[in-house]
């Protein structure tokens, strides 16, 4: 096992990582920047470097910099927790020429995974398909057209290097297909530095639901069940639940291991997530992660592992201790992302956090960064933390987390607590199974009621 890691991140995430190598009994090096001088990840790691800077580009993800706290602490590896180096395989080949291991994929497999086109061949020569479309480059909106006959609109133009809903441009009859076509690659050359474009089916009534998987590097991998995150704004994510409910154990075991197959194909090692959609009883590969993500806590409550433990183990060599026989799901767990953001308008708030009072209680876990006198930098992402609620069943992980979140306080800034609450009392969300498009619908359907 390595002696000392260097955490390249910030936030929540670091928090979670260097908790993890404390238990291993790793010590810990925090880099910061200008503004997270007072963050919580400095103050609990053992060492701590200033990078300077204020941007992300111009701290956490200056490899330079982070370079040079590598060579100054002695740091035997990089854990890149989620966003920033994470899935940047130019940075992960970077320090492993030097000796110092990534805590993360191979870089190739970081690259398989990092165009659509490549992670949709790559599914596909195992056998697992993505919604029915093509992975030839468009140039021509024709195409578009000729494929909306056939097997009927809507049809979803994706940018190869896409992500986030950008360079995404849904075409819902043949007299759009041109202008969708020119804007989505008009809108992935701005983004992304490439235009490359494809098309697939726009399925109208989705469900996200994603599998975890680990693997290391002996050649085991194993999934350690299903997650729903279809509770989403503008494709970002705002409610995670494990297991995906409603969807019969057939389904749910195949999609794990076609995950598995997705994984094994590009010889992959570390924790890694393999999203679907799911409609009308049918799976649809979406793409894979190749990073530990926001939301593997509520895995982490029905499986009882520890993912980051995990990864630190095979990212060392070792080998998985357990194998798919041995993972059981138990219980249910859902978790909210808290943003410091106003609940309604989605503007960011940042700012000095007056007073905090954080939820406690059974079944409750909070994985945040955030304390009394904090100040929430305007410069990064607007989440301050996670609550997670654990319950034997659904409905008594909801009931705890509706306590939870009635519970905590966060003075001084907004935060989308009071959104949480709202979809958490909605019926159609306490059912369960409804689709990536219900919380847009239900949002809008308010702003109209409100006038
Ligand atoms: P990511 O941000 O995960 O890279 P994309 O940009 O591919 O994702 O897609 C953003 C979101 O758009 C997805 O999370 C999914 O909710 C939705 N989406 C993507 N492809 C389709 C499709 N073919 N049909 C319906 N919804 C889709």
């Amino acid at each position: 096992m390595f002696s000392k890691v260097l955490i390249a991140n910030r936030g929540e995430i670091a928090v979670r990582v260097i908790r993890a190598c404390r238990e291993l009994g790793i010590s810990t090096v925090a880099v910061y920047s200008d503004l997270d001088r007072d963050a919580l990840h400095v103050r609990l790691a053992d060492e701590a470097y200033a990078l300077g800077g204020q941007t992300a580009a111009e701290s956490y993800i200056d490899a330079d910099k982070i370079l040079d706290v590598i060579q100054r602490s002695g740091a035997e590896a990089v854990h890149p927790g989620y966003g920033f180096f994470s899935e940047n395989s130019d940075f992960a080949r970077r320090i492993t020429d030097l000796g110092v291991a990534f805590i993360g994929p191979g870089p190739d497999a970081i690259d398989v995974m990092g165009d659509k086109i490549s992670a949709r061949l790559a599914a596909e020569k195992v056998g697992v398909h993505g919604v029915p479309g093509s992975t030839e480059i468009l140039t021509d909106a024709q195409k578009v057209v000729d494929f909306g006959n056939e097997f009927g609109f809507p049809v979803a133009i994706k940018a190869a290097y896409g992500g986030g809903g950008r360079g995404m441009k849904v075409v819902h009859s043949a007299e759009e297909a041109e202008a969708a076509l020119e804007s989505a690659q008009r809108e992935a050359l701005s983004y992304f530095g490439r235009d490359e474009c494809y098309m697939e089916r726009y399925l109208t009534k989705p469900r996200h639901v994603e599998v975890q998987l680990i693997a290391d590097s002996q050649g085991n991998c194993v999934y350690l069940g299903t997650r729903d995150c279809s509770a989403q704004r503008r494709h970002q994510k705002l409610i995670e639940e494990a297991p995906a409910p409603g969807i019969p154990d057939e389904i749910l075991d195949a999609m794990g291991e076609a995950a598995v197959k997705v994984a094994k194909g590009c010889d992959y090692v570390n924790a890694g997530t393999v999203e679907f959609l799911y409609q009308d009883g049918g799976f649809y590969y979406l793409e894979m992660n190749t990073r530990l993500q926001v939301e593997h806590p509520v895995t982490e409550l029905i499986t009882g592992v520890d993912l980051v433990e995990l990864q630190l183990r095979v990212a060392a060599g070792e080998a998985l201790p357990f194998t798919q026989e041995d993972v059981t799901i138990t219980g249910h767990a859902i978790e909210c992302r808290i943003n410091a953001e106003d609940p309604f308008k989605f503007t960011p708030s940042p700012g000095r956090i007056t007073s905090y009072h954080p939820p406690g209680g059974p079944g409750i876990r909070v994985d945040s960064h955030i304390y009394q006198g904090y100040f929430v930098p305007p410069h990064y992402d607007s989440l301050i933390g996670k609550v997670i609620a654990y319950g034997e069943s659904r409905e008594q992980a909801i009931r705890r987390m509706r306590i939870a979140l009635s519970e905590m306080a966060v003075q001084g800034i907004q935060t989308n607590i009071p959104l949480h609450q709202d979809l958490l009392l909605d019926e159609r969300f306490v059912k369960g199974g409804t689709s990536i498009h219900y919380l847009e619908q239900k949002l809008a359907q308010q702003k109209l009621e409100k006038g």
